[in-house]
């Protein structure tokens, strides 16, 4: 079945499961008939507010996943994949896969993701968020990625782990070469070890390491300016090539 979403004028959305109830919003009720029109019909609910249809795309179903582990925020997956330039003929590994966020997000758009996770209960989390997407192209293991990587000829390695500097060795056997090996860290003693490994590992050259802080805005008639609520730490994100 193809979920549906409901938006009103103001960005005010909802995701339809169901089409054979209807929809209850704080702005009123939608009718079922409603629910199943064409895409860009206009809806109007019982207290006379309008809404728009369409189906749901991948971002809309992305964005209701079911979280486990803290995942990768948007900002930052952004630049995992401006830096590296993956694309639809990429192979890439993600580890550990935690949520699913990051590997959801990577097959999306790449050729085929290998995701491992050490943690069954986050397996499980991961398989239905995998399932839910509609994502075939995602191998998930349930495998600790310290003890070794089995696929060869990989195009990037994403870690979002306590330790990833443990992995090194086995990333500079699995990617090709220029490939990428980029580690999210939410603190600085990781990327520190992290990047003291890499530098002294003649299989890797060291390239950056980069914080995203995203500022989003308010724009309201005459009241433009940064939003108030606190911006929070995500993590650290250090991109490295395989030589
Ligand atoms: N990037 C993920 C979140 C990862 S959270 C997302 O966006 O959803 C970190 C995950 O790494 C946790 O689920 C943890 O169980 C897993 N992990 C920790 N050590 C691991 C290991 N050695 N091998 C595989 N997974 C590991």
């Amino acid at each position: 079945m193809v979920l549906r979403i409901v938006i009103n004028k103001e960005g005010k959305k909802f995701l339809v499961k169901d089409t054979s109830q209807d929809l209850h919003t704080q702005y009123g009720f939608l009718k079922k008939e409603d629910l199943k029109k064409k895409s860009g019909s206009k809806l109007v609910s019982n207290t006379g507010k309008e809404f728009s249809i369409f189906d749901a795309r991948f971002i809309d179903l992305y964005r209701k996943i079911k979280r486990g582990a803290q995942i990768i925020p948007l900002k930052d997956i952004g630049l995992i994949i401006s830096e590296t330039g993956i694309s639809k003929k990429s192979k890439v590994l993600d580890s550990g896969s935690g949520s699913g966020a990051t590997t959801c997000f990577l097959a999306n758009i790449v050729k085929e993701v290998i995701s491992y996770e050490i943690r069954e209960d986050f397996f499980k989390i991961v398989e239905k968020n995998i399932k839910n997407l509609g994502l075939k192209n995602v191998k998930l293991k349930h495998k600790d990625i310290y003890l070794g990587i089995s696929e060869k000829n990989l195009d990037l390695i994403v870690l979002d782990l306590p330790e990833p500097w443990k992995v090194i060795e086995h990333a500079a056997i699995s990617l090709k070469p220029g490939a990428f090996l980029v580690s999210y860290s939410p603190t600085i003693p990781q990327v520190m070890d992290f990047v003291d490994a890499i530098r002294k590992n003649e299989k890797f050259s060291y390239l950056k390491t980069s914080e995203i802080i995203e500022r989003e805005w308010e724009v309201e008639s005459r009241k433009v300016r940064p939003r108030s609520q606190a911006i929070g730490h995500s993590g650290f994100l250090s991109f490295v090539r395989k030589i």
